[in-house]
């Protein structure tokens, strides 16, 4: 983390858990939990039908509410989509694009950048996720594929909206298996991702962004991977979904006390 340039942000993707009620039930908990200090940004990403009770229960804290993917287009004929101002409108500030889950399904480079314009022009703050397999590692292909994966979700985007943007590499091989990346590999690939942003936008956008790292990590791996100088927070699924693991891993960030 660098928090003289950048943001620090630990992100919760609840995949497709909890209902709305759950919903409900966990805000309760983890605000009578969560850290106090302003040292972080928070935000939980939740399925869509439990957006409004999120949104209702954390609407006096400084936790922002997320979706966990979006439509590129701005309305239509796409039954079961929900377009990016729906969700700005129904009180969301991040949405998660490009998740290695939505792209098994299916979802394309060339889909995750019209989506990440699309929450950009909506005043969303798009959570960018890119990831290497196991096999492309393997093959050493990691970083010519995050390269990849990078530019193509940010073309056509300008400076100014970069700063709103935060990236998160999210190996895929450590998603949802209890094997978390080392933190010299997540340091390895954030470093990486900085220095396209850099080729791309200049030093000083590079400096600014918040790059997170995301997969298996937990309240106990947490400090370590945060400690590497450009992971600059996490995005956390299964770890986000109790009260108490996210909010350690919250205080992890430091000055738990503050
Ligand atoms: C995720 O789904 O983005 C994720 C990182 O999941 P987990 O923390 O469960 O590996």
């Amino acid at each position: 983390m660098n928090r003289k340039y950048r943001k620090t942000v630990i992100a919760g993707n609840w995949k497709m858990y909890k209902t709305p009620s759950e919903t409900k039930e966990f805000m309760t908990e983890f605000k009578s939990i969560m850290p106090k200090g302003r040292w972080c940004d928070v935000a939980l990403c939740v399925p869509a039908v439990c957006i409004s009770a999120a949104v209702r229960a954390m609407r006096e804290t400084r936790v922002g509410i997320g979706a966990e993917n979006c439509n590129a287009n701005a309305s239509g004929a796409y039954t079961g989509e929900i377009a990016a101002n729906m969700l700005l409108d129904a009180g969301c500030k991040y949405v998660i694009l490009g998740h290695s889950e939505r792209r098994a399904m299916g979802e394309t480079n060339v889909d995750v950048n019209a989506k990440v314009l699309a929450a950009l022009e909506n005043g969303l703050i798009p959570i960018i996720c890119v990831g290497e397999s196991l096999e492309q590692r393997e093959m050493e292909l990691t970083m010519a594929h995050i390269n990849y994966q990078v530019r193509a979700a940010l073309s056509g985007v300008d400076a100014a909206s970069l700063r709103r943007c935060v990236i998160a590499y999210e190996p895929i091989w450590a998603i949802g298996t209890g094997k978390t990346a080392t933190s010299e590999q997540a340091e390895e690939v954030c470093r990486e991702i900085r220095a396209i942003i850099r080729d791309m936008y200049g030093a000083r956008a590079a400096r600014g962004v918040s790059i997170l790292y995301g997969g298996s990590m937990n309240a106990k791996n947490a400090a370590e991977l945060l400690a590497q100088p450009d992971v600059d927070g996490g995005l956390i699924g299964g770890a986000s979904l109790k009260p108490n693991d996210f909010a350690t891993i919250i205080a992890a960030t430091g000055e738990a006390n503050e």
